[in-house]
């Protein structure tokens, strides 16, 4: 039996970039699609959350002058193209899915609509959710949590480029670092553990979604969170 039957999985743009941390890079989104059909073979129903940070962020347009809404409109955009691609290597390996969007394209994607969502995740579609919130100043983890929250989903799942969980400080920087287990949503917005933006943690806490952080790079470990194993940090309460 698994631990989490539907959940929302937040693929962060850096994750289908692979090792040269900028644009698209199709074997790695492969890699995640394949990760993706282990356990939507398992019968969990899966939504997944596409960030943008691979090809663009507003705040870094805003460094360089632009109004910031207009540099966040084009980090929405970014995330359509990730979106696409992943429905691309899922569709390719059979998997069905649907990419609905915040913000209407209806040539290239269907708008969200909630119970709409709903309905596919249980025909066994994965559904993808890009175009963020479809407002500028939030971030595709506020998105993840929300849209986590309107399908009821039973967890998030926070995949990682390389990172294994929640560490008190940078692992790579400070060797006195040491790995949470489990902490609640409190404690991430008290202690300042930069592991999604306070509006994401507090929509996660308020709505009571637990959240895993976990590393996407080590093969299986979807599945792991999915059947209970301990992976990563779990985030609750
Ligand atoms: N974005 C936004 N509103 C949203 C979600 C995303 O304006 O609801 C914009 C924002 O500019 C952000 C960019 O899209 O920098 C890419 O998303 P994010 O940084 O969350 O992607 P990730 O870091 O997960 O790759």
């Amino acid at each position: 039996m698994a631990k989490y039957n539907r959940i929302v999985l937040k693929v962060s743009g850096e994750a289908l970039a692979g090792d040269n941390g900028f644009g698209i890079n199709p074997p790695v989104i492969t890699d995640v699609a394949k990760e993706i059909k282990a356990v939507h073979d398992l019968g969990i129903q899966i939504a997944v959350v596409c960030g943008g940070g691979n090809m663009w962020r507003g705040q870094t347009g805003a460094e360089l002058g632009m109004e910031r809404a207009q540099a966040d409109y084009m980090g929405m955009l970014a995330t359509v193209m990730n979106g696409l691609a992943l429905q691309d290597s899922l569709e390719s390996i059979g998997v069905p899915t649907r990419v609905q969007t915040s913000i209407e394209m209806r040539q290239i994607a269907e708008p969200y609509i909630r119970r709409k969502a709903v309905r596919h995740l249980e025909k066994g579609r994965v559904v993808i959710f890009a175009a963020g919130t479809g407002n500028p100043y939030f971030s595709t983890d506020t998105t993840a949590a929300l849209r986590a929250a309107e399908i009821n989903a039973d967890a998030i799942l926070m995949g990682k480029n390389g990172v294994d969980g929640v560490y008190s400080a940078d692992p790579a920087k400070d060797d006195t670092a040491v790995k949470f287990e489990s902490l609640s949503h409190l404690d991430v917005i008290t202690k300042g553990l930069k592991i999604m933006d306070t509006t994401a943690s507090s929509l996660s806490m308020d709505n009571d979604i637990p959240l895993v952080v976990f590393n996407l790079n080590e093969p299986g470990n979807i599945k792991r969170v999915v059947l209970g194993e301990q992976v990563g940090t779990t985030i609750e309460g």
